[in-house]
């Protein structure tokens, strides 16, 4: 029997992107149809979705959203059905998704993402004629009030439920003040409910009530049960026990593949390694660096203490002077950046870096350099270093969330039973950082298994394969639909 889903995000390739949740939003509906699962996806009506949607067709209207006109439009986002919250007041804004157009956070953040929620409590009741729903999918802390207003402002019986947590940082925490705004009974003032250390959380809210909640590496579901990564909501998740779970990332193959990609310079397989050379060449040339034989890394990140960027900044002396060279490619905090030309600056030919996002230079960036870095203090799943994986681009990681769960350690068993993918460090500090830069050099100089380290990340399965069954299965368990 297929299993009616609606999936709300509050962002989804190819329609908007700011990071990994977009991917996923993305990817998932394809990823479970082959399952029997109908997945629908709901997305607010940025001005970039509306226009990727064109005019789509009304299914539905809104007199006051939150106190606020709103109406449904109806499309599609790829081959899969797709649902437009168009609410021109809350939504249709120059800037990204969450900020204006300097990245500053929106103020009424909370009243957006509550009649977001509000309107997929709506849809997931059975207020669009046509459309009934199985089970609904909430992503992120902007799409968790859903599971409030099902529960408490629906008269609906409640749908099963899955919260998925992209990232444990970003919670929707704001004022008790807003509270009376929400449009809730008072009954949902309450540790049940939405309270969360005296104000409204509401990712806390989603987790409370969830059926299951999910994230995005087993890793990360055992890590957020402790203070450093739970932050704040640690005990929320102790208590849900056998409830959190964690499922891998996949990545979209059809994007992420070095035997056809139009956005590198030569494309190659893991039986052409050899034509890689023609990607570190065109690295060097993008970059400013000096031509050479010795290893390029690569970062292509946000710019930020999540990723472990201070501490790249304490090492790019040490990565210069052992011979190394560095392709950078991010944005994000302005005093990493400032930090990243001075070192540039420092050493010219050895450190090229790019302030911005561009998704083909990512691409090129995985194709040419030699090893990717990502020295991040917590990563629920990580993308970079899948694609690192698949592209060659030998990961050097910490060992934490994702990163721990993708990635091969190179020690000596495992270079032993040649299962090597790359290396993994343990505190992301000045000296861990080096002594896995040191590292990576070491091997790098070894060919042989240099080349297996390569072989072993582009032969790893990190397709949506294994991550769709997963999702299907919970589904069809918390709806009782069998296949
Ligand atoms: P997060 O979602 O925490 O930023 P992930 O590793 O899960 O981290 O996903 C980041 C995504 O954004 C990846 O697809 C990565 O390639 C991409 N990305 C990050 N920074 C840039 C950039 N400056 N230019 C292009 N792509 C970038």
């Amino acid at each position: 029997m297929p299993v009616s889903v609606l999936s709300v995000a509050s962002e989804a390739v190819p329609l908007v992107k700011t990071g990994g949740l977009a991917d996923v939003a993305g990817a998932l509906p394809s990823a479970v149809a082959g399952h029997g699962i109908e997945m629908t996806t709901l997305l607010p009506g940025y001005p970039a979705v509306g226009k990727a949607m064109g005019k789509g067709k009304l299914v539905h209207k809104w007199d006051s959203l939150l106190g606020e006109p709103a109406r449904l439009l109806a499309g599609k986002i790829g081959k899969h059905k797709l649902l437009v919250l168009d609410c021109p007041t809350l939504f249709a804004r120059e800037g990204g998704p969450y900020g204006d157009v300097k990245g500053k956070d929106w103020a009424d953040n909370w009243r957006r993402f509550a009649a977001f929620g509000r309107a997929a409590a709506d849809i997931a009741s059975g207020a669009v004629k046509g459309r009934k729903f199985d089970l609904v999918h909430a992503h992120d802390w902007q799409a968790a009030m859903t599971l409030a207003y099902l529960r408490f402002a629906s008269t609906q019986p409640e749908l099963p439920a899955v919260m998925t947590i992209h990232n444990m940082a970003f919670q929707g925490y704001y004022d008790a003040g807003v509270f009376p705004r929400l449009g809730l009974p008072q009954e949902a003032w309450s540790l049940d409910g939405v309270e969360s250390y005296g104000g409204v959380g509401f990712l806390k809210a989603g987790m409370q009530m969830a059926d299951v909640i999910t994230t995005v590496s087993p890793t990360y579901a055992r890590e957020i049960r402790q203070k450093d990564f739970g932050m704040g909501l640690e005990g929320l998740v102790s208590s849900r026990g056998d409830r959190v779970r964690g499922i891998l990332n996949g990545i979209d193959e059809a994007v992420w593949d070095p035997g056809e990609d139009p956005d590198i310079a030569a494309s190659y397989t893991r039986r052409t390694l050899g034509k890689r050379s023609a990607n570190k060449r065109a690295v060097e040339k993008e970059f400013g660096l000096e031509r050479g034989d010795g290893p390029i890394f690569t970062v292509i990140s946000r710019l930020t203490w999540q990723k472990g960027m201070d501490v790249l900044l304490e090492v790019l002396d040490h990565l210069a002077g052992i011979g190394g060279r560095l392709a950078l490619l991010g944005s994000g905090d302005a005093g990493i950046e400032a930090e990243l030309h001075e070192a540039a600056a420092r050493h010219p030919g050895r450190i090229g870096i790019r302030i911005g996002y561009d998704e083909a230079l990512s691409h090129q960036l995985q194709a040419g350099a030699d090893a990717i870095l990502v020295p991040s203090r917590f990563e629920p799943c990580g993308l970079t270093q899948l694609y690192g994986l698949a592209y060659g681009c030998v990961p050097v990681v910490a060992r934490t969330g994702g990163l721990a769960d993708t990635v091969i350690d190179a020690n000596p068993a495992s270079l032993a039973a040649g299962v090597a993918t790359g290396i993994q460090f343990d505190g992301v500090h000045y000296h861990a950082l080096c002594a896995a830069i040191d590292r990576a050099n070491a091997l790098y100089y070894q060919p042989k298994q240099w080349r297996t380290l390569q072989q072993n990340g582009m032969k790893a399965d990190f397709s949506w394969a294994a991550s769709g069954r997963a999702y299907a299965e919970l589904y069809r368990e918390l709806t009782g639909k069998t296949a």
